[in-house]
């Protein structure tokens, strides 16, 4: 490919009309610009190659005789498409608002989050609670300030000399990669820090209260902001999140905001209706009315006394589910007073319900 062409210049073209046309293509078709874009990428440094050899006088003038530049092998080590890019145009950051990679080392890097599980009581999440959590977290070592060095251990890689990152050939072109030697720091620990073996950071155990929301639901996640791991360079700390399971209740289920229990009630009160005192999840008492004629199936519903909504929307019901209990013994003296009950059953006791009269003959009949 021509250097002319990849650039659109004339061969005539002056450094000035080269210099301002790869510009144009250096900022269109830069990395940080096209992140994850291969074409782009490969343009990039065609553009760059093209640049460097049309920029520069004596390579220009052999390119012009001979078609190549006798040197040509890409980009002499040290320098790369993305160097030669900074030097001319002043980095990255000033035109993508991004960081290079020079700089991306010692970037400030937040601190991981901690996640964790808790499990409450049903009664907590119902009505709150502070709870009390064990973590280790994650600090940055105080004696070689997180670079886990021992004072004077530490030295520039001489693999690429302080740079982080090293240049590999392929084809004509170079590519910048991260130091493997050095991790893309630049240094090397000689002798490491006894306080953290080298790791830069330190476990911490540390307790926290955490304020449980009432009416908080299972498998929510509680959010404690910069009680994770430390950051690096500066960056601020991770959170720590607790995820938490509610525990069931051997009555109460919640559905929603309301909650719901089953209610054993006696068959003569559903029959004849009565007022019976229940004690409450929160413990405190409530006087409920069985109306007399209770179905099965019937609910009482009590307004307002169900779950706090955990945004503070107000607070959902209690519904009571009644079950009607039948006797499974008699005494000789409740069978009598059954069998009178019986025959006057029979005299037309439900008559007034014609439907289901209607049904009970049909069926048995
Ligand atoms: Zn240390
Ligand atoms: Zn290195």
């Amino acid at each position: 490919m021509d250097y002319y062409q990849i650039l659109g210049v004339e061969k005539t073209a002056s450094e000035a009309e080269i210099k301002k046309a790869y510009r144009t293509l250096a900022l269109k078709y830069h990395p940080d610009k096209n992140p994850g874009d291969k074409d782009a990428e490969d343009k990039f440094r065609e553009v760059s190659a093209a640049y460097q050899v049309l920029s520069d006088p004596d390579k220009r003038s052999q390119y012009d005789r001979y078609g190549r530049v006798l040197d040509e092998g890409g980009f002499s080590d040290g320098f790369s498409a993305t160097d030669l890019f900074e030097d001319l145009f002043g980095g990255f950051g000033s035109f993508f608002g991004g960081s290079s990679s020079k700089r991306r080392q010692d970037a400030p890097m937040r601190g991981s989050s901690i996640n964790i599980q808790r499990r409450i009581s049903f009664e907590e999440s119902i009505f709150g609670a502070e709870i009390e959590v064990k973590v280790k977290q994650k600090h940055l070592c105080t004696a070689c300030n997180g670079t886990g060095a021992a004072s004077g251990g530490i030295s520039e890689c001489p693999a690429c000399a302080g740079r982080g990152m090293r240049m590999m050939r392929q084809g004509s072109f170079a590519i910048q990669t991260t130091c493997g030697n050095c991790g893309g720091t630049g240094k090397i620990v000689k002798e490491r820090c006894s306080s953290c073996r080298g790791e830069g950071f330190v476990g911490v155990d540390k307790t926290l209260n955490i304020n449980i929301p009432a009416g908080i639901e299972n498998n929510m996640t509680i959010r404690a902001a910069g009680e994770g791991n430390a950051g690096l360079n500066g960056g601020g700390s991770g959170d720590l999140l607790v995820n938490i399971i509610v525990s069931p209740h051997k009555y109460y289920r919640r559905e929603g905001n309301n909650l719901t229990a089953e209610m054993p009630i006696r068959f003569l009160d559903a029959i004849l209706g009565r007022e019976v005192v229940i004690t409450l999840l929160d413990k405190t008492k409530e006087t409920v009315k069985i109306k007399a004629g209770t179905q099965v199936g019937d609910n009482i519903i009590l307004k307002g006394k169900g779950v706090p909504d955990v945004r503070g929307r107000g607070k959902g019901d209690l519904v009571l589910e009644l079950k009607i209990m039948l006797p499974t013994q008699l005494t000789e003296e409740q069978r009598k007073m059954f069998l009178k009950l019986q025959k006057l059953d029979d005299d037309g006791m439900y008559e007034k319900n014609r439907s289901l009269w209607q049904r009970m003959k049909e069926f048995f009949s």
